[in-house]
């Protein structure tokens, strides 16, 4: 077989299955509207929790990032690309989870690449909720340790599997709330479980930090928690990109050696480094407590609308609503449909999603008015079946 027939035949397989992914240009994709060219849908879809991508201070010091240090880092942090902009939010990060050290990276998954591969050698054993990130599955099956997962959010069956003879040291990986389901982990026995075992935790809480917890602190804090790896990202509720990995000095040391996207990646723009100190600022602050009670008050109207209509709501309490359709091709056209409607919503596929539970995932956020949540439950009482 050629490459050219290789790549055929991926491909003519994703569309036999009606699983061949495109994307669209937009004018505008984060906040309350889409917009591509002149139209406009209200937008379901992003992850932009709070409505944060589009704040005007945020914006300001993006720009007042840029006119003291230019627009790009000029290297990598271990030469001259960490700037006492990086310095600043580092510690400001620190300080407001609990941590004696935080370590940025430019997307959450370089941070849990780097994590998994630092830190995992042949002997050990990664045990990760079976719906973890494709980031974390990923880097676990890379990585030269074993890797069990677990039923997802089972700590019963996440003990079974810690208690299995290892030669090794144990990482336990979940998330804090889950990215295509919504529901969050019961972090609480999964911390005692892996602590049991002389294991150690690592949380992904993507869709925790800045939306749930006192202050936005996130899910870990939320569940008095704290695992010995925290990784936060801020492309959801902090309205721009990057991630960050918590974690005590001597690991902090310890990845500063021998975290390859570290090392050998150029550091995030300090200007961008300016603007997620601004986030964090309104993240914590009571502007953010409204942020967060808007979003409670669109998720809690959205839930009851959905019970009163009969749609098959999951158990998820988060911003992430999802409706499972089922198949591909009726999660597709649903999807199609809503958006001629004046809503636009992503069907979310396999293998994204295990095989036959493609869905509507319905993303809520504060940027959202209540009229909007109304209209999107009208739209989906109008197209039910
Ligand atoms: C979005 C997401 C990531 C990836 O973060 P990026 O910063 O977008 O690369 C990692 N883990 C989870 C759970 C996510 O939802």
């Amino acid at each position: 077989m050629s490459w050219q027939q290789r790549i055929d035949a991926a491909l003519k397989a994703r569309r036999d299955t009606g699983t061949f992914r495109q994307r669209q240009p937009v004018s505008q994709g984060a906040g309350r509207w889409l917009q591509r060219g002149d139209k406009r849908w209200l937008n379901f879809s992003s992850n932009d929790y709070l409505g944060l991508s589009q704040h005007p201070a945020i914006v300001k010091a993006w720009q007042q990032g840029a006119e003291r240090y230019g627009t790009g880092s000029g290297g990598s942090g271990h030469v001259t690309g960490y700037s006492e902009a990086h310095q600043a939010f580092e510690q400001q990060l620190a300080e407001w989870l609990g941590y004696s050290h935080a370590l940025l990276f430019i997307s959450g998954f370089a941070a849990n690449q780097a994590v998994i591969a630092a830190l995992m050698a042949k002997e050990d054993r990664i045990v990760a909720d079976r719906l973890s990130h494709a980031s974390l599955l990923e880097a676990a099956n890379l990585s030269p340790a074993q890797l069990r997962r677990f039923a997802h959010n089972d700590s019963q069956q996440l003990a079974q599997l810690l208690a299995k003879p290892t030669d090794g040291l144990q990482m336990t990986v979940t998330e804090g709330i889950f990215s295509m389901d919504g529901d969050s982990a019961p972090l609480k026995a999964i911390a005692e479980v892996t602590q049991a075992a002389n294991g150690w935790l690592m949380v992904d809480d993507a869709h925790g930090i800045g939306v749930c917890g006192e202050k936005g602190r996130g899910s870990c804090s939320a569940q008095q928690i704290k695992p010995e790896v925290l990784v936060v990202t801020f492309g959801k509720a902090f309205g721009l990109s990057g991630a960050a990995v918590l974690c005590s000095d001597s690991v902090a040391d310890y990845l500063l050696q021998f975290a390859r996207h570290l090392i050998y990646s150029t550091s995030m723009p300090p200007a961008q480094a300016v603007a997620l100190s601004k986030a964090l600022e309104i993240v914590r602050s009571d502007e953010g407590d409204q942020r967060r009670q808007t979003l409670q008050a669109h998720i809690d109207r959205f839930r009851s609308g959905a019970r009163q209509l009969d749609l098959l709501l999951t158990e998820s309490k988060s911003a992430i609503q999802p409706l499972i359709v089922g198949e591909n091709a009726r999660a597709l056209h649903l999807a199609e449909t809503l958006r001629a409607q004046g809503c636009w919503l992503t069907a979310i596929r396999p293998p994204t999603v295990p095989a036959g539970t493609a869905r509507l995932r319905v993303t809520l956020t504060a940027s959202h008015q209540s009229q909007d949540i109304d209209q999107l439950l009208e739209v989906f009482h109008a197209n039910r079946q």
